[in-house]
């Protein structure tokens, strides 16, 4: 798994449908989502550059620090989550790392964002993927099986957020308001496991 070729394009997903999610936070929230998050990419396309990463732990820390340097609630949590994949994946991505990395990232974010599933965030698409993860892992599936299935997880649990009524971030000030509207961090998660297979 070449991990700083899946963030590439996780990375041109942005660019292309970036404005998509900029929408989503201005019919929920405070329309800077979009914005947010291309600023943090190009903060990691400009550390993957300069350090030249050769382990996916590496490339994961490079990542995580251009988010932590990033406004909105999105920009720490997604720093913490990407931190976990750069501790849980080390020097190699296993089914097994991928799992224990994608658990303890779902963990910290949903300690510090106090967030849970169904509170339509980022965490309802976090959570069903790290899950498909760890079964995968129990099953000793391969790398690209459990990231597809990572992946159809994750999608599904970004789709269930435009049915909820959201109770974490500002989405949740705006009440029956956000109902009908895809959370965008949710979105984000699901497209980044997308990219991994992609
Ligand atoms: P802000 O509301 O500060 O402008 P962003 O636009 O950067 O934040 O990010 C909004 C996204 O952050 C939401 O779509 C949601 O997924 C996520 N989010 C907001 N609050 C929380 C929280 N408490 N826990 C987890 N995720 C959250
Ligand atoms: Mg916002
Ligand atoms: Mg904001």
């Amino acid at each position: 798994m070449d991990t700083r070729a899946w963030i590439g394009r996780f990375a041109a997903v942005i660019d292309e449908r970036g404005a998509e999610l900029t929408e989503l936070d201005r019919l929920a929230g405070d329309g800077d989502y979009g914005t947010n998050l291309r600023s943090a990419l190009g903060r990691v396309r400009a550390n993957l550059s300069a350090e030249n990463p050769s382990t996916p732990g590496a490339v994961f820390t490079a990542v995580s620090n251009a988010f932590l340097n990033t406004g909105g609630t999105s920009g720490p949590l997604f720093g913490m989550w990407f931190r976990e994949f750069a501790k849980g994946l080390g020097d190699e991505v296993t089914t097994r790392s991928l799992a224990t990395a994608a658990t303890e990232a779902e963990g910290t974010v949903r300690r510090l964002g106090g967030a849970e599933v169904g509170h339509k965030t980022m965490v309802d698409a976090m959570v069903p993927a790290a899950r498909a993860l760890s079964d995968a892992a129990e099953r000793g599936a391969p790398v690209e099986t459990a990231l597809k299935e990572a992946a159809a997880a994750a999608d599904t649990g970004a789709r269930s957020t435009e049915a909820l009524l959201a109770k974490r971030g500002r989405a949740s000030y705006v009440g029956e308001h956000a109902r009908g509207v895809v959370d965008p961090g949710a979105l984000t998660v699901a497209w980044f496991f997308a990219a991994a297979v992609s």
